[in-house]
Protein backbone atom coordinates (compact mmCIF):
# COMPACT_ATOMS: atom_id res chain seq x y z
CA UNK A 1 0.00 0.00 0.00
CA UNK A 2 1.23 3.46 -0.72
CA UNK A 3 1.53 6.13 2.14
CA UNK A 4 0.71 9.35 0.65
CA UNK A 5 2.69 12.08 3.44
CA UNK A 6 0.48 15.16 4.15
CA UNK A 7 3.03 17.75 2.95
CA UNK A 8 0.61 20.43 3.71
CA UNK A 9 0.30 21.89 0.27
CA UNK A 10 -2.66 22.63 -0.96
CA UNK A 11 -4.45 23.35 -4.41
CA UNK A 12 -5.91 26.34 -4.25
CA UNK A 13 -9.59 26.41 -3.79
CA UNK A 14 -12.71 27.34 -6.25
CA UNK A 15 -12.77 30.11 -7.48
CA UNK A 16 -9.04 30.97 -7.38
CA UNK A 17 -6.91 28.95 -9.99
CA UNK A 18 -2.93 29.31 -11.08
CA UNK A 19 -3.38 32.99 -12.07
CA UNK A 20 -5.17 34.04 -8.76
CA UNK A 21 -2.36 31.98 -7.29
CA UNK A 22 0.17 34.59 -8.88
CA UNK A 23 -1.68 37.66 -8.10
CA UNK A 24 -1.59 36.36 -3.94
CA UNK A 25 2.33 35.65 -3.95
CA UNK A 26 2.55 39.24 -5.51
CA UNK A 27 0.53 40.81 -3.33
CA UNK A 28 2.33 38.91 -0.31
CA UNK A 29 5.50 39.94 -1.75
CA UNK A 30 4.85 43.79 -1.80
CA UNK A 31 3.20 43.50 1.64
CA UNK A 32 5.42 41.42 3.72
CA UNK A 33 8.05 44.01 2.34
CA UNK A 34 6.89 47.65 2.22
CA UNK A 35 3.71 46.87 4.60
CA UNK A 36 4.17 44.36 7.36
CA UNK A 37 7.91 45.74 8.87
CA UNK A 38 6.31 49.33 9.57
CA UNK A 39 3.27 48.73 10.73
CA UNK A 40 4.59 48.73 15.01
CA UNK A 41 5.79 52.48 13.69
CA UNK A 42 2.86 53.36 11.86
CA UNK A 43 0.38 52.17 14.49
CA UNK A 44 2.55 54.44 17.20
CA UNK A 45 1.99 57.23 14.51
CA UNK A 46 -1.37 56.35 14.07
CA UNK A 47 -1.18 57.07 11.05
CA UNK A 48 0.38 54.98 7.73
CA UNK A 49 1.76 57.47 5.25
CA UNK A 50 -0.53 58.66 2.46
CA UNK A 51 2.18 57.87 0.02
CA UNK A 52 0.95 53.82 0.67
CA UNK A 53 -2.03 54.96 -1.86
CA UNK A 54 0.15 55.75 -4.58
CA UNK A 55 2.32 52.85 -4.23
CA UNK A 56 -0.72 50.56 -4.19
CA UNK A 57 -2.21 52.37 -6.69
CA UNK A 58 1.24 52.15 -9.06
CA UNK A 59 1.42 48.57 -8.60
CA UNK A 60 -2.29 48.12 -9.91
CA UNK A 61 -3.52 46.84 -6.66
CA UNK A 62 -6.13 49.67 -5.93
CA UNK A 63 -8.29 48.92 -9.76
CA UNK A 64 -7.76 45.33 -9.98
CA UNK A 65 -11.57 45.26 -10.35
CA UNK A 66 -11.90 48.26 -12.11
CA UNK A 67 -11.91 48.80 -16.33
CA UNK A 68 -8.46 49.80 -17.94
CA UNK A 69 -10.23 52.44 -19.44
CA UNK A 70 -9.93 53.95 -15.77
CA UNK A 71 -6.58 52.78 -14.92
CA UNK A 72 -7.49 49.73 -13.71
CA UNK A 73 -6.43 46.25 -14.12
CA UNK A 74 -9.51 45.20 -15.63
CA UNK A 75 -9.80 42.45 -13.25
CA UNK A 76 -13.10 41.21 -11.72
CA UNK A 77 -14.08 40.93 -7.50
CA UNK A 78 -12.28 37.32 -7.15
CA UNK A 79 -8.89 39.50 -8.25
CA UNK A 80 -9.92 41.73 -5.74
CA UNK A 81 -11.24 39.07 -2.91
CA UNK A 82 -7.39 37.95 -3.22
CA UNK A 83 -5.71 41.22 -2.48
CA UNK A 84 -8.15 42.17 0.09
CA UNK A 85 -7.41 39.14 1.61
CA UNK A 86 -3.68 38.59 1.54
CA UNK A 87 -3.16 42.38 2.14
CA UNK A 88 -4.54 41.21 5.89
CA UNK A 89 -2.85 38.10 6.02
CA UNK A 90 0.64 38.76 4.85
CA UNK A 91 0.23 42.67 6.73
CA UNK A 92 -1.22 41.46 9.72
CA UNK A 93 -2.62 45.45 10.80
CA UNK A 94 -6.15 45.98 10.76
CA UNK A 95 -5.54 49.17 10.62
CA UNK A 96 -3.48 49.90 6.90
CA UNK A 97 -5.66 47.06 5.55
CA UNK A 98 -9.09 49.81 7.09
CA UNK A 99 -7.85 52.37 5.26
CA UNK A 100 -6.44 51.29 1.88
CA UNK A 101 -10.05 49.03 2.30
CA UNK A 102 -12.06 52.63 3.12
CA UNK A 103 -10.83 54.17 -0.20
CA UNK A 104 -10.69 50.86 -2.51
CA UNK A 105 -13.59 49.15 -1.75
CA UNK A 106 -16.31 51.13 -0.22
CA UNK A 107 -15.26 54.95 -1.49
CA UNK A 108 -14.98 54.29 -5.44
CA UNK A 109 -17.00 51.48 -5.94
CA UNK A 110 -20.47 53.51 -5.64
CA UNK A 111 -18.53 56.03 -8.31
CA UNK A 112 -17.50 53.13 -10.33
CA UNK A 113 -21.32 51.53 -10.01
CA UNK A 114 -23.26 55.07 -10.10
CA UNK A 115 -21.21 57.91 -10.96
CA UNK A 116 -21.83 59.52 -14.52
CA UNK A 117 -18.32 59.57 -16.92
CA UNK A 118 -17.24 63.25 -15.16
CA UNK A 119 -17.56 61.25 -12.21
CA UNK A 120 -15.35 58.93 -12.73
CA UNK A 121 -12.68 61.17 -14.39
CA UNK A 122 -12.66 63.46 -11.34
CA UNK A 123 -12.46 60.78 -8.95
CA UNK A 124 -12.72 56.81 -9.76
CA UNK A 125 -9.50 57.88 -12.35
CA UNK A 126 -7.05 60.11 -9.69
CA UNK A 127 -8.67 57.18 -6.64
CA UNK A 128 -7.31 54.04 -8.94
CA UNK A 129 -3.97 55.88 -8.83
CA UNK A 130 -3.86 56.53 -5.35
CA UNK A 131 -3.53 60.36 -5.79
CA UNK A 132 -6.85 61.04 -4.58
CA UNK A 133 -8.02 59.27 -1.37
CA UNK A 134 -11.84 58.96 -0.59
CA UNK A 135 -14.02 58.01 2.42
CA UNK A 136 -17.51 56.89 2.67
CA UNK A 137 -19.87 58.87 5.10
CA UNK A 138 -22.80 57.36 6.26
CA UNK A 139 -22.55 56.85 9.81
CA UNK A 140 -23.69 59.86 12.48
CA UNK A 141 -23.48 60.77 15.89
CA UNK A 142 -27.27 59.77 16.33
CA UNK A 143 -27.31 57.02 13.00
CA UNK A 144 -25.43 54.27 13.02
CA UNK A 145 -27.11 51.43 12.13
CA UNK A 146 -30.51 53.07 11.76
CA UNK A 147 -29.35 54.23 8.85
CA UNK A 148 -32.72 56.18 7.92
CA UNK A 149 -32.61 58.23 10.56
CA UNK A 150 -29.49 60.27 9.29
CA UNK A 151 -29.59 64.01 10.03
CA UNK A 152 -27.47 65.38 7.58
CA UNK A 153 -29.46 67.57 5.70
CA UNK A 154 -28.85 68.61 1.71
CA UNK A 155 -31.77 71.88 1.08
CA UNK A 156 -31.66 71.62 -2.58
CA UNK A 157 -30.83 75.46 -4.29
CA UNK A 158 -30.22 76.53 -7.62
CA UNK A 159 -27.62 74.95 -9.20
CA UNK A 160 -27.00 72.34 -6.36
CA UNK A 161 -27.27 71.48 -2.19
CA UNK A 162 -26.47 73.32 0.71
CA UNK A 163 -25.47 70.75 3.17
CA UNK A 164 -25.47 70.90 7.45
CA UNK A 165 -24.83 68.11 9.49
CA UNK A 166 -22.22 65.90 10.98
CA UNK A 167 -20.51 62.24 10.53
CA UNK A 168 -18.66 60.17 12.69
CA UNK A 169 -16.29 57.23 12.99
CA UNK A 170 -15.23 57.95 9.21
CA UNK A 171 -12.25 55.80 8.05
CA UNK A 172 -10.18 57.84 5.91
CA UNK A 173 -12.26 60.81 7.68
CA UNK A 174 -9.37 63.22 8.34
CA UNK A 175 -7.40 62.44 5.02
CA UNK A 176 -9.95 61.75 2.62
CA UNK A 177 -9.72 64.45 -0.78
CA UNK A 178 -13.76 63.13 -0.94
CA UNK A 179 -16.14 61.82 0.71
CA UNK A 180 -19.40 59.67 -0.57
CA UNK A 181 -21.72 61.12 1.39
CA UNK A 182 -25.43 60.13 2.35
CA UNK A 183 -27.63 63.29 2.99
CA UNK A 184 -31.17 63.61 3.84
CA UNK A 185 -32.91 65.59 0.25
CA UNK A 186 -36.31 65.32 1.92
CA UNK A 187 -37.00 65.56 5.62
CA UNK A 188 -39.78 63.16 5.90
CA UNK A 189 -38.48 60.77 3.22
CA UNK A 190 -37.11 58.44 5.20
CA UNK A 191 -35.57 55.44 3.56
CA UNK A 192 -36.75 57.14 -0.02
CA UNK A 193 -35.32 60.36 0.96
CA UNK A 194 -31.51 59.99 0.97
CA UNK A 195 -29.03 60.46 -1.42
CA UNK A 196 -25.24 60.69 -2.01
CA UNK A 197 -23.10 63.88 -2.62
CA UNK A 198 -19.48 63.79 -3.20
CA UNK A 199 -17.97 66.62 -0.55
CA UNK A 200 -14.43 67.65 -1.13
CA UNK A 201 -12.22 68.81 1.53
CA UNK A 202 -11.76 72.11 0.41
CA UNK A 203 -15.54 73.31 0.35
CA UNK A 204 -15.67 75.54 2.54
CA UNK A 205 -17.61 74.67 5.83
CA UNK A 206 -16.37 71.02 5.44
CA UNK A 207 -14.53 70.78 8.70
CA UNK A 208 -12.27 67.71 10.67
CA UNK A 209 -13.79 68.22 14.00
CA UNK A 210 -11.50 65.37 15.31
CA UNK A 211 -9.32 62.31 14.80
CA UNK A 212 -10.88 60.00 17.10
CA UNK A 213 -8.17 57.32 19.52
CA UNK A 214 -9.43 53.68 19.29
CA UNK A 215 -8.52 50.30 20.74
CA UNK A 216 -7.76 48.82 17.57
CA UNK A 217 -7.23 49.56 13.99
CA UNK A 218 -4.37 52.41 15.06
CA UNK A 219 -2.66 53.03 11.70
CA UNK A 220 -5.89 54.24 10.10
CA UNK A 221 -7.83 57.35 10.71
CA UNK A 222 -11.30 57.49 11.73
CA UNK A 223 -12.73 61.18 11.54
CA UNK A 224 -15.59 63.09 13.08
CA UNK A 225 -16.46 65.67 10.47
CA UNK A 226 -19.06 68.33 10.24
CA UNK A 227 -20.63 70.37 7.89
CA UNK A 228 -21.67 73.61 7.87
CA UNK A 229 -24.19 75.28 4.77
CA UNK A 230 -21.68 73.41 2.51
CA UNK A 231 -22.46 74.11 -0.83
CA UNK A 232 -22.36 71.28 -3.10
CA UNK A 233 -22.78 71.74 -6.97
CA UNK A 234 -25.96 69.55 -8.76
CA UNK A 235 -22.72 67.90 -10.51
CA UNK A 236 -21.66 66.50 -7.63
CA UNK A 237 -24.72 64.20 -7.04
CA UNK A 238 -24.29 60.41 -6.98
CA UNK A 239 -27.00 58.59 -8.52
CA UNK A 240 -30.28 59.33 -8.09
CA UNK A 241 -31.75 61.89 -5.81
CA UNK A 242 -33.78 60.08 -3.48
CA UNK A 243 -31.96 56.95 -4.17
CA UNK A 244 -29.89 56.86 -1.75
CA UNK A 245 -30.74 54.24 0.14
CA UNK A 246 -30.13 51.58 -2.70
CA UNK A 247 -26.88 52.50 -3.05
CA UNK A 248 -25.92 52.22 0.53
CA UNK A 249 -27.51 48.65 0.45
CA UNK A 250 -25.86 47.71 -3.23
CA UNK A 251 -22.22 49.05 -1.45
CA UNK A 252 -23.07 47.29 1.68
CA UNK A 253 -22.97 43.51 -0.01
CA UNK A 254 -18.88 44.09 -1.50
CA UNK A 255 -17.96 46.03 1.54
CA UNK A 256 -19.29 43.02 4.07
CA UNK A 257 -17.25 40.31 1.19
CA UNK A 258 -14.38 42.45 1.67
CA UNK A 259 -15.01 42.33 5.72
CA UNK A 260 -14.91 38.88 5.79
CA UNK A 261 -11.99 38.84 3.79
CA UNK A 262 -10.00 40.41 6.07
CA UNK A 263 -11.22 38.72 8.83
CA UNK A 264 -10.05 35.49 6.72
CA UNK A 265 -6.58 36.92 5.97
CA UNK A 266 -6.51 38.32 9.64
CA UNK A 267 -7.21 34.63 11.07
CA UNK A 268 -5.00 32.94 8.97
CA UNK A 269 -2.13 35.45 10.13
CA UNK A 270 -2.82 35.36 13.69
CA UNK A 271 -3.12 31.35 13.30
CA UNK A 272 0.15 30.88 11.60
CA UNK A 273 2.11 33.35 14.04
CA UNK A 274 0.75 31.08 16.84
CA UNK A 275 1.62 28.09 16.09
CA UNK A 276 4.96 28.67 15.56
CA UNK A 277 5.02 30.43 18.95
CA UNK A 278 3.45 26.74 20.37
CA UNK A 279 6.92 25.16 18.35
CA UNK A 280 9.30 27.22 20.02
CA UNK A 281 7.88 28.10 23.40
CA UNK A 282 8.94 25.31 26.15
CA UNK A 283 7.30 24.48 29.69
CA UNK A 284 7.74 21.39 31.31
CA UNK A 285 10.72 20.10 28.98
CA UNK A 286 8.36 20.16 25.88
CA UNK A 287 6.95 22.60 23.50
CA UNK A 288 3.63 23.73 24.86
CA UNK A 289 2.08 22.50 21.10
CA UNK A 290 3.05 19.07 21.86
CA UNK A 291 0.41 18.95 24.67
CA UNK A 292 -2.58 17.71 23.82
CA UNK A 293 -4.85 20.64 25.23
CA UNK A 294 -2.93 23.44 23.32
CA UNK A 295 -2.90 20.47 19.84
CA UNK A 296 -6.42 20.32 19.98
CA UNK A 297 -6.84 24.38 20.15
CA UNK A 298 -5.11 24.27 17.11
CA UNK A 299 -7.19 21.35 15.84
CA UNK A 300 -10.14 23.51 16.58
CA UNK A 301 -8.73 26.65 15.30
CA UNK A 302 -8.22 25.23 11.93
CA UNK A 303 -11.77 23.83 11.50
CA UNK A 304 -13.24 26.98 12.42
CA UNK A 305 -11.10 28.58 9.81
CA UNK A 306 -11.46 25.72 6.98
CA UNK A 307 -15.43 26.30 7.63
CA UNK A 308 -14.99 30.58 7.47
CA UNK A 309 -13.01 29.87 3.82
CA UNK A 310 -15.63 27.87 2.01
CA UNK A 311 -18.25 30.32 2.79
CA UNK A 312 -16.75 33.34 2.16
CA UNK A 313 -15.05 32.22 -1.32
CA UNK A 314 -18.73 30.55 -2.17
CA UNK A 315 -20.18 33.60 -2.12
CA UNK A 316 -17.33 35.70 -3.34
CA UNK A 317 -17.68 33.38 -6.47
CA UNK A 318 -21.52 33.93 -6.73
CA UNK A 319 -21.12 37.82 -6.04
CA UNK A 320 -18.76 38.09 -9.22
CA UNK A 321 -20.94 35.74 -10.57
CA UNK A 322 -23.51 38.63 -10.81
CA UNK A 323 -25.61 37.70 -8.17
CA UNK A 324 -26.83 39.16 -5.40
CA UNK A 325 -26.91 36.46 -2.33
CA UNK A 326 -27.45 39.14 0.43
CA UNK A 327 -28.72 36.32 2.63
CA UNK A 328 -25.14 34.56 2.38
CA UNK A 329 -22.72 37.60 2.36
CA UNK A 330 -24.57 38.49 5.50
CA UNK A 331 -23.54 35.06 7.17
CA UNK A 332 -19.95 34.89 5.84
CA UNK A 333 -19.95 38.52 7.17
CA UNK A 334 -21.16 37.41 10.49
CA UNK A 335 -19.37 33.90 11.06
CA UNK A 336 -15.98 35.16 9.46
CA UNK A 337 -16.45 38.47 12.12
CA UNK A 338 -17.20 35.95 15.14
CA UNK A 339 -14.43 33.74 14.17
CA UNK A 340 -11.73 35.70 13.85
CA UNK A 341 -12.26 36.76 17.16
CA UNK A 342 -12.25 33.04 18.59
CA UNK A 343 -9.08 32.46 16.75
CA UNK A 344 -7.37 35.44 17.62
CA UNK A 345 -8.62 34.55 21.67
CA UNK A 346 -6.95 31.20 21.17
CA UNK A 347 -4.44 32.62 20.36
CA UNK A 348 -3.77 35.16 23.25
CA UNK A 349 -4.07 32.11 25.59
CA UNK A 350 -1.65 30.22 23.68
CA UNK A 351 0.83 32.59 23.82
CA UNK A 352 0.41 32.70 28.27
CA UNK A 353 1.50 36.16 29.78
CA UNK A 354 3.27 37.29 26.28
CA UNK A 355 0.13 37.48 24.19
CA UNK A 356 -1.37 40.13 26.86
CA UNK A 357 2.53 42.40 25.68
CA UNK A 358 2.86 44.65 22.59
CA UNK A 359 5.78 43.07 21.35
CA UNK A 360 4.19 40.27 20.39
CA UNK A 361 1.30 40.48 17.61
CA UNK A 362 -0.72 38.90 18.62
CA UNK A 363 -2.15 41.67 21.15
CA UNK A 364 -2.72 43.87 17.82
CA UNK A 365 -4.30 41.10 16.28
CA UNK A 366 -6.77 40.57 19.30
CA UNK A 367 -7.85 44.58 19.36
CA UNK A 368 -7.92 44.85 15.64
CA UNK A 369 -10.41 41.18 15.39
CA UNK A 370 -12.76 43.00 17.65
CA UNK A 371 -14.29 46.31 15.05
CA UNK A 372 -15.42 42.62 12.57
CA UNK A 373 -18.09 42.94 14.62
CA UNK A 374 -19.11 46.05 14.71
CA UNK A 375 -17.90 47.40 11.37
CA UNK A 376 -20.13 47.12 8.23
CA UNK A 377 -23.40 46.45 10.30
CA UNK A 378 -23.02 45.01 13.95
CA UNK A 379 -23.82 41.44 14.70
CA UNK A 380 -27.34 42.09 15.71
CA UNK A 381 -28.05 43.64 12.25
CA UNK A 382 -26.69 40.87 10.45
CA UNK A 383 -28.56 38.70 12.61
CA UNK A 384 -32.17 40.96 12.05
CA UNK A 385 -31.08 40.61 8.21
CA UNK A 386 -30.16 36.63 8.05
CA UNK A 387 -33.36 36.14 9.92
CA UNK A 388 -35.54 38.27 7.75
CA UNK A 389 -33.99 36.30 4.55
CA UNK A 390 -36.65 33.59 5.49
CA UNK A 391 -39.85 35.79 5.69
CA UNK A 392 -40.21 36.61 9.65
C1 LIG B 1 -13.28 51.96 13.60
C2 LIG B 1 -14.58 52.21 12.90
C3 LIG B 1 -14.58 52.55 11.56
C4 LIG B 1 -15.78 52.85 10.91
N1 LIG B 1 -15.76 53.29 9.61
C5 LIG B 1 -16.91 53.78 9.05
C6 LIG B 1 -16.88 54.42 7.78
O1 LIG B 1 -15.83 54.51 7.11
N2 LIG B 1 -18.04 54.96 7.30
C7 LIG B 1 -19.21 54.91 7.98
O2 LIG B 1 -20.22 55.41 7.49
N3 LIG B 1 -19.28 54.27 9.19
C8 LIG B 1 -18.15 53.73 9.75
N4 LIG B 1 -18.20 53.12 10.99
C9 LIG B 1 -19.46 53.06 11.69
C10 LIG B 1 -20.05 51.66 11.85
O3 LIG B 1 -20.56 51.19 10.64
C11 LIG B 1 -21.11 51.76 12.96
O4 LIG B 1 -20.41 51.94 14.18
C12 LIG B 1 -22.01 50.57 13.04
O5 LIG B 1 -22.84 50.49 11.91
C13 LIG B 1 -22.91 50.60 14.30
O6 LIG B 1 -23.54 51.83 14.49
P1 LIG B 1 -23.43 52.56 15.91
O7 LIG B 1 -21.99 52.57 16.29
O8 LIG B 1 -24.12 53.86 15.83
O9 LIG B 1 -24.19 51.61 16.91
P2 LIG B 1 -25.77 51.61 17.22
O10 LIG B 1 -26.53 51.56 15.95
O11 LIG B 1 -26.08 52.69 18.18
O12 LIG B 1 -25.92 50.20 17.96
C14 LIG B 1 -25.64 50.01 19.34
C15 LIG B 1 -26.03 48.58 19.70
O13 LIG B 1 -27.45 48.39 19.48
C16 LIG B 1 -27.64 47.29 18.61
N5 LIG B 1 -28.79 47.52 17.72
C17 LIG B 1 -29.07 48.62 17.00
N6 LIG B 1 -30.18 48.42 16.28
C18 LIG B 1 -30.61 47.17 16.56
C19 LIG B 1 -31.69 46.36 16.11
N7 LIG B 1 -32.58 46.81 15.20
N8 LIG B 1 -31.80 45.12 16.62
C20 LIG B 1 -30.91 44.65 17.51
N9 LIG B 1 -29.86 45.35 17.96
C21 LIG B 1 -29.72 46.60 17.49
C22 LIG B 1 -26.35 47.20 17.80
O14 LIG B 1 -26.18 45.91 17.24
C23 LIG B 1 -25.31 47.52 18.85
O15 LIG B 1 -25.04 46.38 19.62
C24 LIG B 1 -17.01 52.77 11.63
C25 LIG B 1 -17.00 52.37 12.96
C26 LIG B 1 -15.82 52.12 13.61
C27 LIG B 1 -15.86 51.77 15.07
Amino acid sequence: MTVIKDTGQRAPLPPFGAEHEELRESVSRFVSKEIAPNVEEWEDAREFPRELYARCGELGFLGLKYETEYGGQGGDYVHDAVWVEELSHSGGSGGVAAGIGAHAEIATPPIWKFGTEEQKQRWLVPGIKGEKIGALGITEPGAGSDVASLRTTARKVDGGYVVNGAKTFITNGVRADFLVCACKTTEDGGHHGISFLVLERDMPGYEVVSKLEKMGWHSSDTGELSFTDVEVPEENLLGEENGGFYLIMANFQWERLTMALGALGGMQRVFEETLRYAKEREAFGRAIGRFQAIRHKFAEMSVKIEAAKQMVYATAWRFNNGEYPVREITQAKLYASRIIEEVADDAIQIHGGYGYMKEYEVERGYRDARLNRIGAGTDEIMLEVIGRSYGL
